[in-house]
C-alpha cells in the first residue's frame, strides 16, 4: 500500500518513496525550552508522533529514524534565565530553566501518549557541528563574516525562498526591519553572533576571534545532518516556521553540502485557536499542556491526556483548528465508550486496515475516526471487532489501558440532578439566542464539571437549535 503525503515544497500530495526504506529518516524542530509547552505546540508534537507511528508500521519499528531537538540556546531562555535567577551566574541560571523546562516537556507530552523519538539532540551538544558549518558556508561564498557575525548571504543562492513560494525581491519589499550595518544584504540572515557578557558563549567560527553563539536556524541544520545526513526523507514543524526558520535552515544545509534539496518532503501542521481566537496572553485565552492536564482552567475540568489527543486528531493536521471545551467533552464522551468497549479485551495482532489507508492518504485522521465509531458500533456485538478496535486505539496512542475513573480525571462523582440539568441547559439556550456567549460558555463549563456533555443539533422542521445532554461519567 502506498503512503500519500503533502508536501509543501510542491504544494500537492506525493507518493512517499524513502531514499532507504531501510532506514526512514524524519526531523521536527521541538520545543525552545524556557517555558510550560502550550496547547499550539503540543500540535506538531501529536501529529508527527502519529506519523512516526504509521511509519514504523509500514517500514518495521527499526527502519525508521525520528529525530526532535531541544533548542537550548535562545535569547528567550537568557531573559528568563535572569528574569527568575537574578542572583546566579547567568549560565548557571539557563541550566536551571532549560533542564526543569525539558523535563516538564517531557512529562506532559508523555500524558499525551507521545512515544519518545529515536534521537532527540540539544544544540548545546552540537556547537561544534554548527562551527563547521559556517565555515563551510564561507569557504563555498555563501556567508562572510562582519563584526563578529557570520551572516548567510542570501543572494548567492539563486532559488532562495522556494519553500515559501516567496522571491528575494518581494521579501526585500515587505521587510520594514531596520537593517543591521554590518549585513551587505537586507534578507541576509544571523549564523552565528557574539554574545554578550555573561551570557553563554563559545569560541567562534574562523576569522572572528570574540566567543559568540549560533543562530536557531544553524542549530536544526547541524543538529539533522549529525543524526540523519546532509539529505533525508521528511521535515515538519508548524505552519510559522515555513518562513523563515524552515527557508534558512534549507539554505544553509543545501548551499553547505551542494545538495538540491535538505529533506525531499516538507509537512507543515495548521495553526491551533483558543475558542475562536488567537492563542495570546494578553487575551487571557494562552493554555498549557500542563494546565489542561491538571488544573480546571480550561473547560472546568482537568483533561485526561488521551483526551487530549483524541480531541486533536478530530481535525486534519493541515486545517487550522479551533480549541474548545465541547471538543474536549465530546472526546472524553467517545473515549469512555471506547474503553468500555476494550476494557479487558485481548488486541487483535494488527490495526485495522482501512484505518491504515485512511492514514496513509495524508494522515487523514478525521475518516480514520468515523471508521474506527464503525468498528465501535460493531464491537458491541462482535468479539473479533473488539480485539481489533483495541489494536487500533492502542496503534493511534488513544487507548493504554486506562479505567473510565482514569479518564474522567477531575469529574466530581456526584449524582446529577436531573431536573436542575435541564434548568441549566434551558438557560444555556436562552443565553445563546440572546447572543450573550460569555454567559452561554460559562453555564456549558459549569455543565461540564457536573460531567454533563452537550450535544447542539438543529431542528430539521424549525430550523431551532435543540440541546440534548448526557452524562460523560
Ligand atoms: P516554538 O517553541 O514557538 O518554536 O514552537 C514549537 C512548535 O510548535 C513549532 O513547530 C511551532 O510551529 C508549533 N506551534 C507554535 N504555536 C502553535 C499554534 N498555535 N498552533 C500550532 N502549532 C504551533
Ligand atoms: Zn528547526
Amino acid at each position: 500500500m502506498s503512503l500519500t503525503l503533502y508536501n509543501t515544497l510542491s504544494r500537492r500530495k506525493e507518493t512517499f518513496q524513502p531514499i532507504d526504506p531501510a532506514r526512514v529518516r524524519m526531523y521536527v524542530c521541538g520545543p525552545t525550552v524556557y517555558d510550560y509547552a502550550h496547547i499550539g505546540n503540543a500540535r506538531p508534537v501529536i501529529v508527527f508522533d502519529l506519523l512516526f507511528r504509521l511509519l514504523r508500521h509500514v517500514y518495521g519499528a527499526d527502519h525508521v529514524t525520528y529525530a526532535r531537538n531541544i533548542t537550548d540556546v535562545d535569547d528567550k531562555i537568557n531573559a528568563r534565565a535572569a528574569q527568575d535567577f537574578p542572583k546566579l551566574p547567568l549560565n548557571e541560571a539557563i541550566r536551571r530553566v532549560t533542564s526543569a523546562t525539558e523535563q516538564q516537556f517531557h512529562d506532559d507530552i508523555a500524558a499525551l501518549g507521545v512515544l519518545p523519538p529515536s534521537v532527540e539532540p540539544r544544540a548545546t551538544e552540537h556547537i561544534e557541528e554548527m562551527k563547521q558549518l559556517c565555515d563551510a558556508l564561507v569557504a563555498r561564498g555563501h556567508a562572510y563574516v562582519a563584526e563578529g557575525h557570520v551572516l548567510f548571504d542570501v543572494s548567492s543562492m539563486a532559488d532562495y525562498g522556494k519553500l515559501s513560494n516567496r522571491s528575494l525581491e518581494e521579501m526585500e519589499a515587505g521587510a520594514r526591519v531596520e537593517v543591521a550595518p554590518y549585513k551587505k544584504g537586507q534578507m541576509d540572515f544571523v549564523l552565528w553572533k557574539p554574545s554578550k557578557a555573561g551570557e553563554p558563549a563559545w569560541p567562534s567560527p574562523s576569522g572572528i576571534d570574540i566567543p559568540g553563539r549560533p543562530g536557531w536556524h544553524i542549530e536544526c541544520s547541524a543538529m539533522s545532518e549529525k543524526h540523519l545526513g546532509p539529505v533525508f526523507d521528511i521535515h515538519g514543524g508548524g505552519i510559522d516556521l515555513v518562513f523563515p526558520h524552515h527557508e534558512n535552515e534549507i539554505a544553509q544545509s543545501r548551499c553547505a553540502h551542494g545538495t538540491p534539496v535538505m529533506a525531499n518532503l516538507w509537512m507543515h501542521n495548521g495553526f491551533l485557536m483558543v475558542e475562536g481566537e488567537k492563542m495570546s496572553k494578553s487575551l487571557g485565552n494562552f493554555i498549557t499542556i500542563n494546565e489542561l492536564l491538571e488544573t480546571k482552567k480550561f473547560g472546568a475540568s482537568p483533561w485526561h491526556g488521551r483526551v487530549i489527543r483524541l480531541a486533536m486528531l478530530g481535525t486534519h493536521y493541515r486545517q487550522p483548528i479551533d480549541w474548545t471545551a465541547d471538543r474536549l467533552l465530546q472526546a472524553r464522551a467517545t473515549l469512555l465508550d471506547f474503553a468500555d468497549l476494550v476494557s479487558g479485551v485481548e488486541p487483535a495482532a494488527a490495526p485495522n486496515a482501512d484505518v491504515i489507508a485512511a492514514l496513509s492518504d495524508d494522515l487523514n485522521t478525521p475518516s480514520a475516526l468515523s471508521i474506527i465509531h464503525g468498528l465501535a458500533k460493531s464491537a458491541r456485538r462482535n468479539a473479533d471487532t473488539a480485539a481489533e478496535l483495541s489494536a487500533t486505539l492502542a496503534f493511534m496512542g488513544l487507548y493504554g489501558g486506562e479505567t473510565r475513573d482514569e479518564l474522567n480525571v477531575g469529574v466530581e462523582a456526584v449524582a446529577v440532578d436531573a431536573a436542575k440539568v435541564d434548568a441549566l441547559v434551558a438557560a444555556r439556550l436562552a443565553a445563546r439566542r440572546s447572543k450573550d456567549f460569555k454567559e452561554s460558555d460559562r453555564l456549558r463549563d459549569e455543565l461540564a464539571a457536573m460531567g454533563v456533555a452537550l450535544k447542539d443539533a438543529k431542528d430539521p422542521t424549525t430550523g431551532e437549535i435543540v440541546t440534548t445532554w448526557e452524562i460523560a461519567r
